[in-house]
């Protein structure tokens, strides 16, 4: 039977934003999708703002959230919708809202963000690798620092992205920015995109 590619769709949602935030953060996604689907990674994704048909349920969601796993679970619920993978939600929002606030309570080493379950949370504004380090989360890459002695960057690559606290000056140029190891979990993720 013909191998099929399944792509994963994933939203994105700026809770109490201004306009320049979703440019921001549009960009940023739009950046990373084009860049993951060439090699080594041949990663399929699609992103998309939340259809305002989910955006005020997902909003009072995030922000009456009482614990991240449980939040993740309802979101997945609301936009699942049929879709033939589970999308994921990046949700871009300021550090001291309900949602980021309950990221940090599940990983505390997670200062500027943290994924649980499909839901990613960036609230470090205004920086590209911090999107691009959870959205890459919600593909299979693991953390490649040590969150028990908070060395806070990859043993194999000093500028891989999945470094603890990535910004623009302390990555790499694309794609020396992925270590072997994130380079592999990418790839096992593009391979489990395509089903019998
Ligand atoms: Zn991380
Ligand atoms: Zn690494």
């Amino acid at each position: 039977m013909e191998k099929r590619l399944k792509i994963r769709r994933i939203y994105w949602y700026c809770l109490d934003m201004s306009d320049s935030s979703k440019k921001f953060v549009s960009d940023a996604l739009r950046e990373l999708s084009d860049k993951l689907k060439q090699p080594p990674t041949e990663v399929a994704i699609m992103t998309e703002e939340l259809p305002d048909k989910h955006a005020e349920k997902v909003s009072q969601l995030l922000c009456g959230s009482e614990n991240i796993s449980c939040t993740a679970a309802s979101i997945s619920y609301i936009i699942v919708n049929g879709l033939e993978l589970l999308p994921g939600l990046m949700v871009y929002c300021r550090e001291d809202s309900t949602i980021a606030q309950e990221v940090r309570k599940a990983n505390p080493k997670a200062l500027w963000g943290g994924q649980v379950d499909g839901l990613a949370v960036v609230c470090e504004l205004n920086n590209k690798m911090a999107i691009w380090h959870e959205v890459l989360h919600l593909l299979g890459a693991d953390d490649c620092y040590d969150s028990q002695t908070e060395k806070g960057t990859c043993e194999k690559a000093p500028g891989c992205i999945m470094q603890y606290a990535a910004t623009e000056e302390s990555v790499a140029d694309w794609p020396e920015c992925l270590c072997a190891r994130t380079t592999k979990q990418l790839r096992d993720y593009a391979r489990r995109q395509f089903s019998s």
